[in-house]
């Protein structure tokens, strides 16, 4: 007997819940790819694409998932042989360093584990030892979406400012662009990658790099080949090059009512604060349950988590077991624990994910936390009494100083 019926939630680290507004957009015929209504369109999508960044530069959109811009941001800025250096802090920069590697670009790893940010003092350190200045770029992650660490991007500017180095600082924002708050040009990233199946809240399929004046510089040093190259990518009257072929016709429509959504309707610092709040209830409930049982938060310190993702910790196999009971019994699905030990061994399985990313709101919330609160019971797992009083009082909240 299951009570799994009516309407289910994907509550995993992306992709994130499509709004039926973006799914409506993209039911359509196909348009004429050469001119007209979609060629228009996508003019429209770049200036709201830099305000989503808080940036001036310029953005190529990739028809890829967040490994192709990934690829794209390493093959116009660095050449085999050149050295990198990737912080690591949970799964994401670390593949995004594998990749680079398998460029044959030489990568030096400082690695702050599952449970921490990255640290500003020993990444100063790192590149004051490089005193032949061989280190390109230096790339981390905003939020690690299997750590759920919250890296702070201003901080690891000041440290390679204070070191003096000049390599490119490039971010990866797939897991939180739209939720966790970022400012490009202000805190001197110069390229950023994401994607849009995540915070903006569209099928997965469309992935950007954004860039500054100082990565076109090194783009000229470099060749990125046909495919990857951003720089037709940033000119949308060469359409049909703009996409290296064919445009992604229905993603387009589908981003520009997303955008409509984040930019023009709700705007993105009211996002930002709603995703703050969200966050903020998920904790509060973590705390309670936590205040009688093993569950807990994996990254102790709330000022180092993400608004986007909570990674959560459980006695050995619950999470799996919470995992399996809130999808079969209550249409929840819930993140695994990626990353933490070989897939499926003990460390992996006391760990489950949340996403709150995008389309998110009060129900949803109350929804994910109900149906893990009653996992929680029915699988006769200890914890803490009052998760959805204090989520509660969390949203309630919301707006008040
Ligand atoms: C999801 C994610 C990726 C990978 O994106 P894909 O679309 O699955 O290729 C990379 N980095 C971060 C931080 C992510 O959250």
């Amino acid at each position: 007997m299951s009570l799994n019926f009516g309407r289910s939630l994907m509550a995993i680290p992306g992709p994130s819940v499509i709004p039926e507004r973006v799914l409506n957009a993209m039911h359509r015929p196909s348009p004429n790819i050469y001119e007209g209504e979609l060629v228009d369109l996508t003019a429209t999508l770049y200036p709201d694409l830099r305000k989503v960044a808080a940036m001036s530069g310029d953005v190529a959109i990739y028809i890829a998932n967040g490994h192709g811009a990934w690829e794209a941001s390493l093959k116009n800025t660095l050449a085999a042989g050149d050295r990198i250096l990737v912080l690591t802090t949970g799964r994401f920069a670390a593949n995004w360093g594998l990749m680079a590697e398998s460029l044959d670009i030489d990568v030096q790893v400082l690695d702050f584990g599952m449970q921490g940010d990255a640290d500003p003092d020993q990444l100063e350190a790192a590149l004051r030892a490089d005193v032949d200045g061989k280190i390109r770029a230096v790339l981390t992650v905003q939020t690690d979406t299997a750590s759920s660490v919250l890296n702070n991007v201003p901080a690891l500017r000041k440290a390679m400012d204070a070191a003096g180095h000049d390599a490119l600082y490039m971010v990866d924002c797939i897991a939180c662009l739209g939720c966790d708050r970022f400012a490009m040009d202000e805190w001197g990233v110069d390229v950023m990658v994401a994607a849009c199946q995540k915070g903006l809240m569209t099928p997965a399929g469309l992935s950007f790099v954004y860039f500054n004046d100082k990565a076109s510089r090194a783009r000229k040093k470099v060749n990125p080949g046909f495919y990857w190259d951003w720089l037709p990518r940033t000119r949308p009257e060469l359409f049909y090059q703009q996409f290296g072929g064919t445009a992604p016709t229905h993603h387009l429509y589908g981003l520009r009512e997303a955008l409509d959504i984040l930019v023009h309707e709700e705007g993105v610092e009211a996002a930002w604060a709603r995703h703050d709040t969200i966050a903020h209830a998920y904790w509060a409930a973590v705390d309670a349950w936590g205040a009688d049982g093993a569950l807990h938060h994996n990254i102790a310190d709330p000022d180092k988590r993400s608004r986007s993702v909570s990674t959560i910790t459980t006695a050995i196999g619950d999470a799996d077991r919470i995992r399996q009971w809130t999808e079969q019994q209550a249409g929840v699905t819930l993140g695994i624990g990626l990353g933490f030990g070989e897939p499926g061994s003990e460390e992996w399985n006391r760990r489950f994910r949340i996403g709150h990313m995008g389309h998110q709101n009060v129900p949803m919330v109350m929804g994910v936390l109900g149906a893990i609160d009653c996992a929680l019971k029915a699988l006769s797992i200890p914890h803490g009494s009052g998760a959805l009083d204090a989520a509660a009082a969390v949203l309630a909240g919301h707006g008040k100083v």
